[in-house]
């Protein structure tokens, strides 16, 4: 890739079926050569109330259609996607700088998200209920919120757009969407396509611009009925108390610190690259990252052995080179870890790998594959989450202590527990404090339609599963007395 790209303009604007930009413009940087790449000339605050207004206008008429015709629209909407999936995948890793071939899977995924809910659309159903005396009739329906506005971060926007836009949709709502002001040029490639499937003007709409801004004018709006927040958990605060304002209904996804526990009976051949690939994957910049090592001191030094050959070996360049891993996503997120990596060595944590520059990567955002041992029960560094390439280790003696240390953060997203002993698997999947366990495996590959669900500080949402899509419905009550 030459360093004197050329940079290309882009409206962060989609309201009632049309692109423009008002605000003032803003650069999106090529994480891997820390140049623009792009300039989004931004939204502003009069296009939030625009937005939210448009949305209005169409809500009903979007509301009554058959629930059948969203879906048909929607299944639509899938095809285009994974027609058009090489260009989308070069957009989302370019602005994310993940590796092609990681774009690629995300915007499949991102596909079957949508194809999912399209199926679904005209599944969602409520229930008829007993009856006292048989001169009452019970029932309950389930309905749109109305304006759903869904405000996203940049690490996944394929994806966490898909996960929910679609159900949003499938349910009749209308939209107003958010993406990160850092990477959105995906999902403004994704808004064309549900338009080109034959999405109404004014049913899915977006404003892009910087979060404090607009994201707040956008969750403080009083005529949105339902907010979705994806991202940090200090925004989440935020965008509760905000949502609070007019008692607005939210959802939060937010961070996770989760571990990945590694006891003395596990198929080491399959736990190694699984270890390596879940804190490695986009830079470790997953909210799912298994960024916690907890190991049976028995097998310790084996397994951090095997665990460091294998993050050393991890290929790292930019997006558009055949490798594994790419940079750290900007500048502020680069500072950042090297400011934590370095806190954490000074409170005594040992560096074991990593914790610089990977060789022959002076420009950029790049972090090689970091691994920190800590022995100190409780160290500030096991509690916070780094999003980035940076792996902790700690030991365990017992399985008390190996469930004590994986319930001791604040956070409660992903469990992975790695065992041939299955008694031991499913109480550790009863007792560990997550909403998501993963058994002999990283994450929920393989499983269609598994919620996406959060414990603690990690938020609360039941994502990407049938009983999600129910979260962009409200229930409503109907007594009749005959
Ligand atoms: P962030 O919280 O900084 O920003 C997320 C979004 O909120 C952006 O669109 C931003 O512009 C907007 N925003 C910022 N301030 C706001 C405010 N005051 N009011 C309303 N909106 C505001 O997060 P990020 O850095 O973009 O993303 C990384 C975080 O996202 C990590 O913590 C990660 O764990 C989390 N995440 C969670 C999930 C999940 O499903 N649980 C998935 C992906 C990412």
């Amino acid at each position: 890739m030459s360093p004197t790209q050329n940079v290309t303009d882009h409206f962060g604007s989609f309201i009632d079926g049309a692109w423009e930009g008002r605000g003032h413009p803003l650069s999106l940087v090529d994480p891997a050569l820390a140049q623009p790449h792009a300039v989004i000339h931004t939204s502003t605050l009069e296009d939030v109330d625009r937005a939210v207004t448009a949305a209005h206008a169409a809500s009903r008429a979007w509301a009554r259609r058959s629930p059948s015709e969203r879906g048909a629209i929607l299944g639509t909407w899938a095809g285009l996607v994974f027609a058009n999936q090489d260009r989308l995948a070069a957009l989302e890793s370019r602005n994310v700088g993940k590796p092609l071939a990681a774009g690629l899977l995300n915007v499949q995924i991102a596909g079957s998200i949508i194809s999912y809910a399209a199926g679904a659309a005209d599944k969602l159903t409520g229930a008829t209920l007993p009856v006292r005396s048989p001169d009452y009739f019970g029932y309950t329906t389930r309905e749109p919120y109305g304006v759903c506005a869904i405000v996203l971060p940049w690490n996944v926007p394929a994806v966490l757009g898909a996960s929910n836009l679609a159900p949003a949709l499938a349910a009749g709502n209308s939209v107003v969407l958010k993406p990160s002001e850092v990477a959105p040029l995906v999902l403004h490639a994704m808004v064309d396509l549900a338009h080109e499937a034959g999405l109404p003007p004014g049913v899915l709409n977006v404003v892009t611009g910087v979060g404090p801004e607009l994201g707040s004018a956008l969750v403080g709006h009083p005529g949105v009925n339902h907010v979705s927040f994806v991202g940090s958990v200090a925004t989440g605060r935020l965008v509760m108390q905000n949502a609070a304002q007019n008692l607005t209904p939210v959802k939060l996804e937010l961070g996770g610190k989760s571990p990945q526990l590694v006891f003395a009976d596990a198929d080491l051949d399959r736990v190694v690259p699984s270890i390596v690939r879940g804190i490695t994957e986009n830079a470790g910049q997953n909210c799912n990252a298994g960024s916690r090592l907890l190991v049976d001191a028995r097998i310790a030094d084996e397994v951090t052995d095997r665990v460091l050959a294998g993050m050393s070996a991890v290929r790292v360049g930019a997006w558009d080179e055949d490798v594994d891993m790419g940079p750290l996503v900007n500048a502020a997120q680069h500072d950042r870890i090297n400011g934590i990596i370095g806190d954490a060595r000074s409170r005594g944590a040992e560096l074991l790998l990593g914790g610089a520059r990977p060789d022959g990567r002076e420009e950029g955002y790049f972090l090689a594959p970091t691994v920190l041992r800590v022995k100190e029960a409780g160290h500030p560094v096991v509690n916070q989450e780094i999003f980035g390439p940076v792996l902790t280790v700690e030991t365990f003696a017992d399985d008390a202590e190996a469930l004590a240390l994986a319930n001791g953060t604040d956070f409660g997203l992903l469990a992975c527990v790695w065992t041939q002993d299955v008694s031991r698997a499913l109480g550790m999947a009863r007792d560990i404090t997550a909403g998501q366990i993963a058994v002999n495996q990283y994450s929920d590959a393989g499983v269609i339609g598994l919620p996406f669900n959060m414990a603690k500080q990690s938020g609360f949402s039941s994502g990407q599963g049938y009983r999600g899509m129910y979260e962009f419905t409200r229930e409503k009550a109907v007594a009749v007395k005959l």
